[in-house]
């Protein structure tokens, strides 16, 4: 039998992919499954970004575009940049991507080999220790604690760094925990690294507009200092519901571009055309939509940690970013997955065990708020009955 090089078999899973399924199937068998295990916004992508693909496409914008993406694509990313950071971002800095997984990938692969340490939250996006250990680099997880609101420490972060290190992976606003790391403890991270030039920054920014109570997110574009050394992922999926078209962008320094370019000829060639001239809508185009899924998710991240702090045995903070909750289960007596399951094949709730998000996501679960108040109060309301008559 053919087998892979043994880089494939250190691929790992993203579980909530596998819990959707799961509770697509049983729902299939009629089944009453409420689904907080979901990673995407429960809206639909504006009416307006559907037409300006669908006008893309009436106008003939069928072929291959540009590896990096369209000009007037990447002019768009540049002005949502400056509007949203007051950083200055040249478009031949830009890559148009198809999502923002595939810069997790590209900064992963092009920074990372055996003998090299990657920094990674824990917990934090499953897909980024996958790929460090596919690359055949040492994962290194940075602790995201809870008594910390889930954000990067400065000081811990930086005595993680050896000689060794290619590159720290940060992520705020986070998932899976809603962490949002203050611009203080940022401004503590960027000093010290100044001391450490051989280390990259990745920093995962995709959820930059879903902060609330004020807690403004700090881009790490903002700081000169690491410029030079610094990619940043973002797009479309998230912020305008946007999942399934496939867009991302993410910020390169000019020393990189050229390499992830030649990745985009070599992989995929380009992103699709009608996507990229949706992407200009979704950035150029009025906002109301956002600002009305904001106000949903700010609604319901009260109600799931309200609801969640009523159940015994069951501690939530309120997260600051997102649109998950990461609710501390630990003295249910539960573990999280066995939980998870059990919530699912039992209660017909769909949520996500913490360890799927790292060794430190043991004694939590991740709790998405893409659902409406409604659903969200009955399934929390299940799963206080589920916790009740199930004591371990
Ligand atoms: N980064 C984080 C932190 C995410 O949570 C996700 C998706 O859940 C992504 C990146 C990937 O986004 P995309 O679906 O655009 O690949």
């Amino acid at each position: 039998m053919i087998q892979p090089v043994a880089a494939f078999e250190r691929i790992g899973e993203e579980n909530a992919f596998a819990v959707l399924a799961r509770a697509t199937e049983l729902a299939a068998q009629g089944r009453d499954i409420l689904n907080l295990g979901i990673g995407q916004p429960d809206f639909k992508t504006p009416k307006h970004i559907v037409e300006a693909a669908v006008r893309a496409l009436r106008d003939g914008h069928h072929g291959y575009t540009p590896a990096n993406g369209l000009i007037q694509t990447r002019e768009a990313v540049c002005r949502r940049t400056l509007s949203m950071t007051g950083a200055e971002v040249s478009p031949d800095n830009v890559m148009i991507m198809p999502g923002g997984k595939p810069t997790m990938y590209a900064a992963i692969r092009m920074l990372g080999e055996p003998g090299a340490d990657i920094l990674y939250p824990d917990p934090g996006f499953p897909i980024y220790r996958s790929m460090i250990e596919h690359v055949g680099a040492r994962p290194v997880p940075v602790p995201m604690r809870e008594e910390n609101g889930f954000a990067f420490s400065a000081e811990e972060t930086l005595s993680l760094i050896t000689p060794q290190t290619r590159l720290l992976i940060l992520n705020s606003p986070a998932n899976p925990t809603g962490g949002v790391t203050p611009k203080a403890e940022i401004d503590k991270l960027v000093a010290g690294l100044v001391a450490h030039p051989h280390v990259a920054v990745l920093s995962d920014e995709i959820y930059d507009v879903m902060t609330y109570d004020g807690e403004a997110h700090t881009s790490l574009l903002t700081y000169p200092d690491i410029r030079d050394r610094l990619i940043v992922l973002n797009g479309w999926s998230k912020t305008w519901a946007m999942t399934g078209w496939r867009m991302g962008w993410s910020i390169w320094p000019d020393n990189l571009i050229g390499y992830v370019r030649k990745l985009a000829v070599n992989c995929w060639s380009c992103v699709n055309a009608p996507s990229q001239f949706a992407g200009i809508a979704a950035i150029d185009g009025p906002q109301g939509a956002v600002e009305d899924m904001l106000e949903a998710f700010d609604r319901r991240r009260k109600l799931v940690t309200g609801l969640l702090n009523e159940v015994p045995g069951v501690s939530c903070i309120l997260p600051k970013g997102a649109f998950y909750a990461f609710p501390n289960i630990s003295r249910t007596g539960w573990k999280a997955k066995p939980l998870a399951s059990a919530l699912l094949e039992k209660a017909g709730v769909a949520l996500i065990g913490g360890p799927d998000f790292g060794i430190l996501g043991e004694g939590y679960i991740r709790v998405s708020c893409a659902n409406s108040d409604d659903n969200i109060e009955q399934a929390i309301g299940r799963m206080a009955e589920f916790l009740d008559g199930n004591a371990v």
